[in-house]
């Protein structure tokens, strides 16, 4: 019934041609550009305050009420409720954090930290992964693909498991992935396929091996993932009592996650369910750094979408001449060639955006701070809270302002960077961490090393305690 009243529609306002929500695309047929699910909000009817979604809290047996992601389903309207696929996601924690915030420079009760590293594979990828499984459903597909840097794969492994709806097939570059997120795939049975190459690589050859055996592709491409990942900031929104924060702060790698906020926000603020859009900040890191290169220093703008398709053509070409690769611990976030770049320019004129870059440095101290002050995550999700203490270095961001970063995968993904980082033994810090340009860890907790002796452990427990 929701069918009509949803479709699929190209982001370039000079293009606009529109698809049925039953066609599996990832691009307009017509000029190659990405898409978006739009809805006709007139005849939808949603719900004229956010507070209506507060009456799902008491239904928790129903599975889609209580995924995080369908209980907005109102908010994400392109298929029936009984063809809603869920595992359980979303049920993630906004978390204030004092410890952190004073880290960056914020006041007392300013920062809050989205951690959804507590989803059920262990990061934010399904939320979007549970919308798109719900989309592949009514198309019929049997098998899904994805390019990862690990987390999608994991993903969509996870739900290929649960569900039994698709069988999972995932590329990956070669060596370039955290065991934690291997471990994952190669246990839920996907079918794993180690590409020569990086993730750029592996993403390229994804699209054309699913176009060529019609195999329904599960990347941030699928504009479909990107309605389940809105749901973030929607239980950012509910977790603040509905009020937005003056500052959204996110990763940038393929940029699904910016341009899903960025999204929700336009929306909510265009259905009168919110009366001010937060600013977003959209971190990279410094060896992937392509977002910061072309709005930051080259000035690449959405220009109510005559974008500037020349100055990102010259970009790449630049990249491929210095034969330039991504490069960084933030496995999940080393992307060159950001599939959502569009989309994502398109969010930061939404939001009133910035961008910046962080070193690997900066990024693991971050990460420190982040587990010291309980739950952790991974070193990518841990680039929102170095961004964040770059701009209130710079005054971008006040003191007094409200700030959300949101974590966006767990501590476990990756525990070779956490050991190294924290290891007394120099060789090894330098042989994982070294080569990324970390010098020191300057919030380390170094394990004590005792012989097997009970006096000499009280003392080193009564010296180090
Ligand atoms: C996928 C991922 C990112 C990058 O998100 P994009 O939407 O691709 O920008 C950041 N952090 C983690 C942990 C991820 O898994
Ligand atoms: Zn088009």
């Amino acid at each position: 019934m929701f069918q009509e009243l949803a479709f699929q529609k190209c982001i370039s306002p000079a293009c606009g041609a529109t698809y049925g929500v039953d066609e599996v695309r990832v691009a307009c047929g017509r000029c190659g550009d990405l898409l978006d699910v739009e809805y006709d909000w007139d005849r939808l009817q949603p719900p004229d305050s956010l507070r209506y979604f507060e009456q799902w809290w008491g239904q928790r047996r129903v599975p889609t009420r209580f995924s995080g992601v369908w209980r907005f389903h109102e908010l994400l309207p392109y298929a029936s409720t009984e063809s809603l696929v869920t595992v359980g996601e979303g049920q993630t924690l906004l978390q204030q954090s004092d410890g952190v915030g004073a880290y960056i420079g914020l006041k007392s009760g300013r920062l809050h930290l989205e951690y959804e590293g507590m989803n059920p594979s262990g990061s934010f990828k399904d939320n979007g992964m549970s919308a798109a499984f719900t989309h592949a459903r009514l198309t019929g597909a049997s098998r899904a693909a994805c390019a990862s840097t690990g987390n999608t794969s994991a993903s969509l492994a996870m739900y290929s498991a649960v569900t039994r709806l698709m069988k999972a097939v995932i590329f990956i570059g070669s060596g370039k992935i955290s065991y934690g997120k291997l471990s994952q795939a190669l246990e839920y049975g996907a079918l794993t396929v180690q590409i020569e190459g990086d993730f750029d690589d592996a993403m390229a050859r994804v699209q054309e091996v699913s176009r060529d055996l019609g195999i329904y592709l599960v990347n941030s491409v699928n504009p479909f993932r990107l309605e389940g990942q809105k749901t973030i900031m929607f239980r950012v929104l509910e977790a603040l009592n509905w009020e937005p924060p003056d500052w959204i702060v996110v990763p940038g790698g393929n940029l699904g996650n910016s341009s899903a906020f960025g999204k929700a926000f336009a929306e909510l603020f265009k259905l009168g369910l919110i009366s001010r859009v937060p600013r977003l900040a959209v971190i990279n890191a410094s060896g992937a750094d392509t977002l910061y290169e072309l709005v930051t220093r080259r000035g690449l703008r959405w220009n109510r979408g005559r974008i500037d398709k020349q100055l990102i053509a010259d970009y790449y070409r630049e990249l491929d001449e210095r034969h330039k690769k991504a490069s960084t611990i933030a496995s999940a976030i080393e992307i060159n060639r950001p599939v959502n770049l569009r989309k994502c320019v398109r969010a930061l004129e939404v939001c009133d955006g910035v961008v910046r870059q962080v070193t690997d440095q900066d990024i693991l101290d971050a990460k420190a701070q982040v587990g010291a002050g309980g739950f952790g995550c991974e070193p990518a999700s841990a680039a929102s809270v170095a961004g964040a203490k770059q701009l209130v270095r710079e005054g971008v961001i006040g003191p007094d302002e409200r700030v959300v970063c949101v974590l966006t995968g767990h501590q476990l993904k990756d525990p070779t960077a956490t050991v190294a980082y924290h290891t007394t033994d120099e060789e090894h810090f330098k042989k994982v961490l070294g080569s990324r340009g970390v010098e020191r860890a300057a919030f380390a907790n170094h394990a004590v090393a005792v012989p097997n002796d009970l006096n000499q452990i009280i003392q080193a427990i009564e010296q180090h305690g």
